[in-house]
C-alpha cells in the first residue's frame, strides 16, 4: 500500500512540475523571440523610413546615375549592419541594389512585402530563408507630393536572434532537467518520510488484528503523523487494559463459578458414598445442595446484568418516573429482609417535590436495591439505614446510611470492581457475589451520574448516587 502511494506521490509531484516547467519554458521563450524579432523589425523600419526619405529628395536623377546616387545615401544609412537594401521604382524596377553581385539593377524585382508598400503600408514578413536561416524583409513606399514614385525594401538573415532563441531554450532545459532531478530527488525524501511511518502504523494495525497489543509506534516530533501515531499508541494501552480486564473478569467468573460447583461436587458424592442414608440427612444434605445452585443461579444473574451493562448507554429503556417511588419499591421489597433481623429502614424526602427524572427503571433500582441490600446484609442485627433523598444543582442525589462496620478508607475504591470483596468468607457467607457493586457503578455511569462511598458520622458508610436530571452521555 505504502509504496504505491509514494509512487503516487512521486508521479503527481512530476506530473505537476513538468508541466509547470514546459508551459514556463514555452512562455518564455514564445515571449524573448517575438521581443527579439519586433526589435528587429523596428530597427529595420527606421532604416527604410530614412532611405525613404533621403531617397524621394535625391529622386530626380537620371535612372542610369541613380545606382551611384542612391549608394552613397544607402551605404550610409545600412553601414555596420548586414542589411541588403534595395531602392526600386513604382513599377518595381531596381534603381539599387546594395548586393551588387545579384544583377538586379534595371531589372524588375517583386516580393509581396514590395507589393504592399506599392499600396502605401508599411508591410512585414519573416520567412524562412535558404538553409533554414530565419529573414526578416521589410518594404516602405517612397513617397513625393503625396505619391508614391517606389519602394525601398530591405531584407536581413536574422540567425542571431534563431542562435539566441536556441541557446536559452538550451539553458532553459538543462535548468528544468536540473530542477526536476533536485524536485524528483526531494520528494523521494519527502515520500519516505511520509510513508514509512504508515509502514509501521500498518504494521501495529496488524498485530493489533492479531490480539497482540505490545507493538509501539516510535513517535518522532510533533507534526500531524507523529499525532496519529501517538493516537494509535494511546489505543493500544487501551485496548491492552481491556484485555487485561476481560482476562481477570473471565478467570475471576470461572474462580467463583467454581466454588459452588465444587460444593455441589461434594454433596453429591457424599451422598453416593452414604450406605444407607437416612431421610433425614438426605433432607439435609439436598437443602445444602439447594443453597449451592442458589448460589450459582445468583451469581449467573449477575453477570448476565454485568453483560447487558457492557453493551453500553443503546441498551437503556429511558421513561420518566418520580424518584419516590423507585425508592419506595426498593424499600417495600428488602423490608421483609430488614425486619427480621430488627433493621429499620428510613426514608426522608425532605418534602421536596421532585421533578421527573428520565431513567431506565430496572437498572436504577437494581442499583439502589444493591446498595441497600448490602447496608442491612453486612449491618449489625437492631442496626438502622437510612435513606436521604435531596435535589442539588440539576441533580437528585441519594444518600444510604448505615451504622454496620464500615468499610476501611483504602478499600473505598476497589469495592467496585468486578468480584471485590473486603472479607471474603463473611461476604461469602451473606451470599454475596462482589458483583453488586460493580453493577451499580456501571449502571449509575450510564445514566451521567456519580457514586462515591464515605464514612457516616457515627461509624457505618454512606452511599452517595448523584443522577443529574439532564444527562450529557
Ligand atoms: P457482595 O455481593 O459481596 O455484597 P458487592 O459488590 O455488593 O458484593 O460489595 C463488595 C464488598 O463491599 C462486599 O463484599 C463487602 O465486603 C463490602 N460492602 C459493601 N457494602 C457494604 C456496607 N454497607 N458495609 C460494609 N461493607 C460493605
Amino acid at each position: 500500500m505504502t509504496s504505491s502511494m509514494r509512487f503516487m506521490m512521486i508521479a503527481t509531484y512530476f506530473a505537476v512540475i513538468l508541466t509547470t516547467l514546459v508551459l514556463m519554458c514555452a512562455y518564455v521563450i514564445g515571449l524573448l523571440s517575438g521581443n527579439l524579432y519586433s526589435g528587429e523589425s523596428v530597427d529595420m523600419f527606421a532604416k527604410a523610413n530614412i532611405i525613404s526619405a533621403t531617397v524621394s529628395e535625391a529622386w530626380d536623377v537620371q535612372p542610369e546615375n541613380s545606382e551611384e546616387r542612391f549608394a552613397n545615401l544607402v551605404e550610409r544609412i545600412l553601414a555596420g549592419t548586414n542589411i541588403r537594401g534595395v531602392v526600386e521604382n513604382s513599377s518595381c524596377m531596381v534603381l539599387y541594389d546594395t548586393n551588387r553581385e545579384s544583377e538586379l539593377f534595371g531589372k524588375v524585382y517583386m516580393r509581396d512585402v514590395i507589393k504592399l508598400a506599392l499600396d502605401g503600408e508599411q508591410a512585414e514578413i519573416i520567412s524562412d530563408g535558404e538553409n533554414g536561416t530565419k529573414m526578416i524583409s521589410v518594404a516602405v513606399p517612397i513617397t513625393k507630393n503625396g505619391n508614391i514614385i517606389g519602394t525601398v525594401y530591405l531584407a536581413q538573415a536574422v540567425n542571431n536572434i534563431e542562435n539566441t532563441v536556441k541557446s536559452t531554450r538550451t539553458s532553459l532545459i538543462v535548468f528544468s532537467a536540473l530542477i526536476v532531478l533536485l524536485i524528483g530527488m526531494l520528494s523521494l525524501g519527502m515520500s519516505y518520510i511520509i510513508t514509512s511511518p504508515m509502514a509501521e502504523f500498518t504494521e501495529v494495525a496488524k498485530e493489533i488484528s492479531k490480539g497482540n497489543f505490545s507493538k509501539r509506534i516510535q513517535v518522532r516530533g510533533h507534526n500531524e503523523i507523529a499525532q496519529m501515531g501517538e493516537t494509535l499508541n494511546y489505543m493500544c494501552d487501551e485496548l491492552s487494559l481491556l484485555e487485561e480486564k476481560r482476562r481477570k473478569f473471565v478467570s475471576d467468573a470461572s474462580h467463583e463459578l467454581k466454588t459452588p460447583m465444587a460444593g455441589i461436587k461434594l454433596i453429591c458424592d457424599s451422598l453416593v458414598s452414604a450406605e444407607n442414608p437416612n431421610p433425614e440427612m438426605v433432607k439435609e444434605f439436598l437443602c445444602d445442595l439447594s443453597e449451592e445452585v442458589d448460589r450459582l443461579t445468583r451469581i449467573i444473574e449477575r453477570l448476565l446484568a454485568l453483560t447487558k451493562l457492557d453493551a453500553g448507554g443503546t441498551s437503556l429503556k429511558l421513561e420518566e418516573m418520580d424518584i419516590r417511588v423507585l425508592i419506595d419499591n426498593v424499600v417495600r421489597k428488602l423490608t421483609p429482609i430488614a425486619n427480621p433481623r430488627d433493621i429499620v429502614l428510613y426514608t426522608d424526602y425532605h418534602n421536596i417535590e421532585f421533578k421527573p427524572i428520565l431513567l431506565d427503571y430496572d437498572k436504577i433500582y437494581e442499583a439502589v436495591y444493591n446498595i441497600v441490600d448490602n447496608a442491612i446484609k453486612y449491618s449489625p442485627e437492631g442496626a438502622f439505614v437510612e435513606l436521604d433523598i435531596t435535589e442539588k444543582n440539576d441533580s437528585i442525589i441519594i444518600k444510604i446510611t448505615d451504622n454496620g462496620p464500615g468499610i476501611p478508607e483504602n478499600e473505598r475504591e476497589r469495592i467496585f470492581e468486578r468480584f471485590y470483596r473486603l472479607d471474603d468468607s463473611r461476604a461469602r457467607d451473606t451470599g454475596g457475589t462482589g458483583l453488586g457493586l460493580a453493577i451499580t457503578k456501571e449502571a449509575v455511569a450510564m445514566h451521567g451520574g456519580t457514586i462515591e462511598v464515605s464514612e457516616a458520622e457515627r461509624g457505618g458508610s454512606v452511599f452517595t448516587i448523584k443522577l443529574p436530571y439532564s444527562r450529557t452521555i
